[in-house]
């Protein structure tokens, strides 16, 4: 089966334990407005193009057929003299996918692994569950929003060690607001996850003013404190280059967060210690 994934980074060091390929399934249902990877947002092909170093020479426009709606049909890309047009998101099969990861088991069976990432992994459920079925002799992590079929989530339970599952937003409409989605069904899925026997981390992207206020931080370890055993958690600062690529696929950031302050993440620190939780910015 076919899938479609932007980008493959091959000697990853972030995503789980030791030296990982992390491959990036394009698509996602959310639009946080601290992504940083807009590439990632749109399921289908699209054209970047980098707007840094363009000689407004007109080659691009001159070899289009679709003006007035981009069709992605690439004939911009060998125009262009200075090489700033490519595409984002290829097209893979899991076959193709998984010998390219698989020719890489010497290094990543030495500890390390895969990583599949996004956009959002459950928007391509069938394709991620074959990847992870073809990837299986390696340390497989999967990193989510939760946000996708209950159905699709337990099976993706079933075939990983180490699930990476962002909690954002503890408040529903808060939720919504900064995510385009509610956080109902992701949270269920949480407590699915820490109902399981799959390893997991909780990773929280950390955005002053959005998530750092004393309430959500109270709910938030509420929440986790049910969990079997003491939860791991990540506070990720907010990437203040967030808006950084959003031009090269032809769109706007309009948005303008800050970092949280050293007060916000001793805030942080006090409130969790409170709770059965490991904590680990
Ligand atoms: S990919 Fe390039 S050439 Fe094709 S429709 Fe889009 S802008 Fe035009
Ligand atoms: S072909 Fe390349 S350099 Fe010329 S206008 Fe288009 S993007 Fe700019």
């Amino acid at each position: 089966m076919k899938g479609i994934i932007f980008s493959i980074e091959e000697f990853a060091i972030y995503d789980g334990p030791g030296i990982r390929a992390n491959v990036f399934f394009k698509g996602c249902p959310l639009r946080c407005r601290w992504c940083h990877n807009p590439e990632g947002l749109s399921p289908k092909r699209q054209i970047a193009r980098s707007p840094n170093g363009c000689i407004n020479c007109g080659a691009c426009r001159a070899a289009c057929p679709s003006p007035e709606v981009c069709r992605s049909c690439g004939q911009c890309i060998p125009a262009c003299p200075r090489g700033l047009i490519r595409y984002a998101g290829d097209e893979w099969e899991a076959d193709a996918l998984a010998a390219r990861i698989l020719k890489l088991s010497p290094i990543l069976k030495n500890g390390g692994g895969v990583t599949f990432s996004g956009g959002e992994v459950l928007m391509q459920p069938e394709f991620l569950l074959e990847m992870l079925q073809k990837t299986a002799s390696l340390h497989r992590a999967v990193e989510t929003s939760g946000y996708g079929r209950t159905e699709d989530f337990c099976r993706m339970l079933e075939e990983t060690e180490l699930v990476y599952f962002d909690l954002k937003a503890m408040d529903s409409e808060a939720h919504r607001r900064f995510t385009g989605v509610d956080n109902t069904r992701i949270l269920q899925h949480a407590r699915l996850l820490m109902e399981s026997d799959t390893p997991y981390i909780f990773r929280v992207p950390f955005i002053r003013d959005v998530n750092t206020g004393e309430e959500n931080l109270y709910s938030m370890a509420e929440f986790l404190s049910k969990a079997k055993t003491p939860p791991k958690v990540e506070f990720l600062l907010y990437n203040k280059m967030a808006g950084a690529k959003y031009p090269l696929v032809g769109m706007d950031y309009p948005w303008q967060f800050e970092q949280p302050t050293e007060e916000d993440q001793n805030r942080a620190r006090k409130i969790l210690a409170d709770f059965p939780i490991s904590f680990r910015k």
